[in-house]
Order: structure tokens, then sequence, then C-alpha cells
């Protein structure tokens, strides 16, 4: 048993039904929890780290039906082409060479990345991410510019720690970004915010899709 249920059906009362998308985060459990979950409902998954992600789950198109796996962690460039053999969506973009090379691997592979942009919204400096609003409308406009990218959206980490109102303040900013972005470029329409210890507040602040690892599968190792 993994708490998946438990934590779908708050997050779905929270949003009074507006369709939250759960991705339910496993890295550094094991494939057995993947599938028990899977069972309870769960179909999207979160891995931050490239190898542990193809070593745990089989590759696509021999997965069980609608199971998919969304890469959250960040990426280095040496390993795009394994990441986009096995993710169904890069949700960690975090800079213009990676947009370039994500684009000139998917050229290669003949097939076409979902991604999201990550935006660095509590401006600590041991988060990734796009630090400005200017750079990451930047790369908005550079990756709308690539023709195997589809931009969904973006991602943001909320800060360290558990003040609300740092929180709020770091997701409303990243909010208010995503809506101008929005307007412009039609493909988007996902904002990633929320893990386990916030993502009430993330969802109070307009987020369509929420990370929740610990909550669901327990600690990890
Ligand atoms: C690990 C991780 C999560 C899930 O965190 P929990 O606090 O365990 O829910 C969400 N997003 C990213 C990018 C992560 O690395």
């Amino acid at each position: 048993m993994t708490e998946y249920k438990k934590v779908f059906d708050e997050i779905s009362e929270v949003s009074g039904g507006k369709g939250v998308v759960l991705v339910a985060v496993s890295k550094f459990h094991p494939y057995e929890m993947v599938e028990e979950a899977y069972r309870e409902g769960a179909r999207i998954f979160g891995e931050n780290r490239v190898q542990e992600m193809r070593e745990k789950f089989p590759p696509k198109g021999e997965r069980p039906e609608g199971m998919k796996v969304y890469l959250i962690g960040q990426l280095q460039r040496n390993k795009v082409k394994k990441a986009l053999e096995w993710a169904d969506r890069i949700e960690s973009v975090d800079s213009i060479p990676l947009i370039d090379k994500i684009e000139e691997s998917c050229e290669a592979l003949g097939i076409d990345m979902e991604i999201l942009l990550e935006f660095n919204s509590s401006g600590e400096a041991q988060k990734s991410g796009f630090s400005s609003e200017d750079d990451l409308m930047q790369a908005a406009e550079h990756a709308a510019g690539c023709s195997h990218l589809i931009v969904k959206g973006i991602m943001t980490i909320g800060p360290l720690g558990s003040d609300e109102e740092k929180n709020r303040r770091a997701f409303k900013r990243t909010k208010d970004l995503y809506d101008k972005l929005a307007v412009i470029y039609p493909s988007f329409s996902v904002l990633s915010m929320g893990m386990s210890g916030d993502w009430r507040t993330a969802l109070e602040c307009g987020s369509d899709e929420v990370r929740i690892g610990t909550a669901i599968f327990g600690e990890r190792a």
C-alpha cells in the first residue's frame, strides 16, 4: 500500500475538482512501489536522475497502459539523449544551451518532447532554474522557436523550510509570470508547483500540477 489514494482524494477536495494533475515522485523507491501506486490509480511518475529512471522503469512502449515518467531533476547536457529515450516529459529545463541540446537530440531521435521551463522562484543559490523573469521569457521565446519542443509551461520548487508566507510569495510570482507567458504561447497549459510540504499553498496560488513523493511513498532512504 502507498498513500496515493489518500493524497489524490485530499487534492481533489482542496482543488474542488479542478483536475489538478498529481505526479507521484518515486525517486529512491523501488519499482514495486511504483506498481502498487499504479494499481491504486497513479499514472504519472517523477524521477530526478536519468540513470535511476532507466534502471527502474521499463522502456517506453513496454510499460503498463498509460504509465508515464517525467524527469524532474537537473539534466546534464551529456545525458540528454538517454533522458529523451526514457522520459515522457522533461520538467526541469533550466538553460538555453540545454534547450538547444534537447532540440538537437530530438531531431536525431526523430521525436518531439514536452518540456517545462524551471523558474527559480525563491532566488536561493542552490536551486536551479532561470533566476529572473527576463531570462525565463527569453528562454520561452527561444524554446518556442524549436520545432521538436512542446513548451507546456513552468515548473518551480518552493523555498526551503515551511514559512507559508514565503512560499506564497514565490508561488504567486511564478503564477504571474506563467499568466504573462500563457497569453503569448498557446502551448502553455501546465503550472507545476507544490510538493509534500507546500502543495496546499501552491494550489491556492493557481498550480495545476503537484509533484509529491514523501506523502505518497514515505521517507526516502
Ligand atoms: C523530490 C522532488 C519532489 C517531491 O518532494 P517531496 O517533498 O518528497 O514530495 C518534487 N519535485 C522535485 C523537483 C523533486 O526533486
